[in-house]
């Protein structure tokens, strides 16, 4: 199959529902997209080409954490704005753009580019929450694109756990940066996160009450949603029930023992632990 061009990128993002002037938060799996022409670097000059002058693409591009106390290789790891991503291809395509912006939040480090880029990612300080941005994005009327079915979450979820005000026990990771004054000092994430596994319940109440519009871009399906819509409708779900974004895992550590309304116990865990490590063999 012939590789996708720019311009087929572009036509199917417009069909996607990408306007002129969006401010959107991206999300991409290259793999579902299939092989384009220049590959993630052509899909972001595509996208930067619809939303134009006017618009903003902003996406994760997180950095490595480490267990603390820092052994002595991960304390010479220091987070800059030029770290790269874990996050895959597209964010590090966003990170080798000329004019590309990026948090100066030492882990959470977004990646922008566009009208409100630098103003989103210079705000974005170690100071600030994690998720920050998101909160920012939901308040001026972002879109979050999903582009590939195996992109979980809208990028809202954690920010309603966050502000629903649900405690975890926080493992304790970090990473050294330069700070203000120029020193290199420890960050230690100070967020409690979630599984993306429970992430994915929220999507029928999303498709229930409207809120996704659906495409494809190349290979991938998309879905679009407006931020504020999905942070709102999982504000009203976790008021009521505080354990929806549990995953269904019988072995996530996460779920069922971190959180401070995590009810399940140490020793089912390790049971059913032990009892999917005897499946694998037996399967072998
Ligand atoms: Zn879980």
């Amino acid at each position: 199959m012939k590789p996708f061009s720019k311009q087929h990128l572009i036509h199917d993002l417009k069909n996607a529902g990408i306007l002129p002037g969006m401010l959107l938060h991206v999300k991409v799996s290259m793999r579902a997209l299939g092989q384009a022409e220049g590959g993630a670097e052509t899909l972001l000059e595509a996208l930067l080409d619809v939303v134009g002058d006017q618009g903003t693409i902003v996406a994760d591009a997180f950095i490595e954490s480490y267990p603390i106390p820092l052994s002595k290789r991960n304390r010479n790891n220091l987070s800059t704005i030029h770290s790269p991503s874990y996050a895959g291809a597209f964010a590090n395509a966003m990170i080798q753009h000329p004019q590309m912006h990026r948090s100066r939040h030492p882990i959470q480090r977004f990646v922008a580019i566009g009208a409100r880029a630098k103003e989103l990612m210079e705000a974005h300080t170690a100071q600030s929450d994690g998720y920050w941005v998101m909160e920012q994005l939901a308040s001026l009327g972002a879109y979050n694109l999903n582009i590939g079915a195996s992109v979980i979450g809208v990028g809202t979820t954690h920010v309603a756990i966050e502000k629903t005000g649900l405690k975890k026990k926080i493992v304790p990771r970090g990473v050294n940066y330069m700070n203000e004054s120029g020193q290199t000092t420890i960050f230690k994430i100070n967020w409690s996160g979630g599984c993306n596994k429970g992430f994915v319940k929220f999507v029928p109440l999303y498709q229930k009450e409207g809120l996704i519009i659906t495409g494809k871009v190349g290979n991938a399906h998309t879905f679009l949603t407006k931020m504020a819509d999905t942070l709102n409708l999982e504000m009203a779900v976790l008021k009521n029930n505080p354990s929806f974004f549990f995953c269904d895992d019988p072995t996530c550590k996460d779920c069922r023992l971190r959180w401070e309304h995590s009810t399940g116990s140490w020793l089912k865990v390790k049971f059913y632990s032990a009892l999917a490590i005897m499946k694998r063999i037996y399967n072998k």
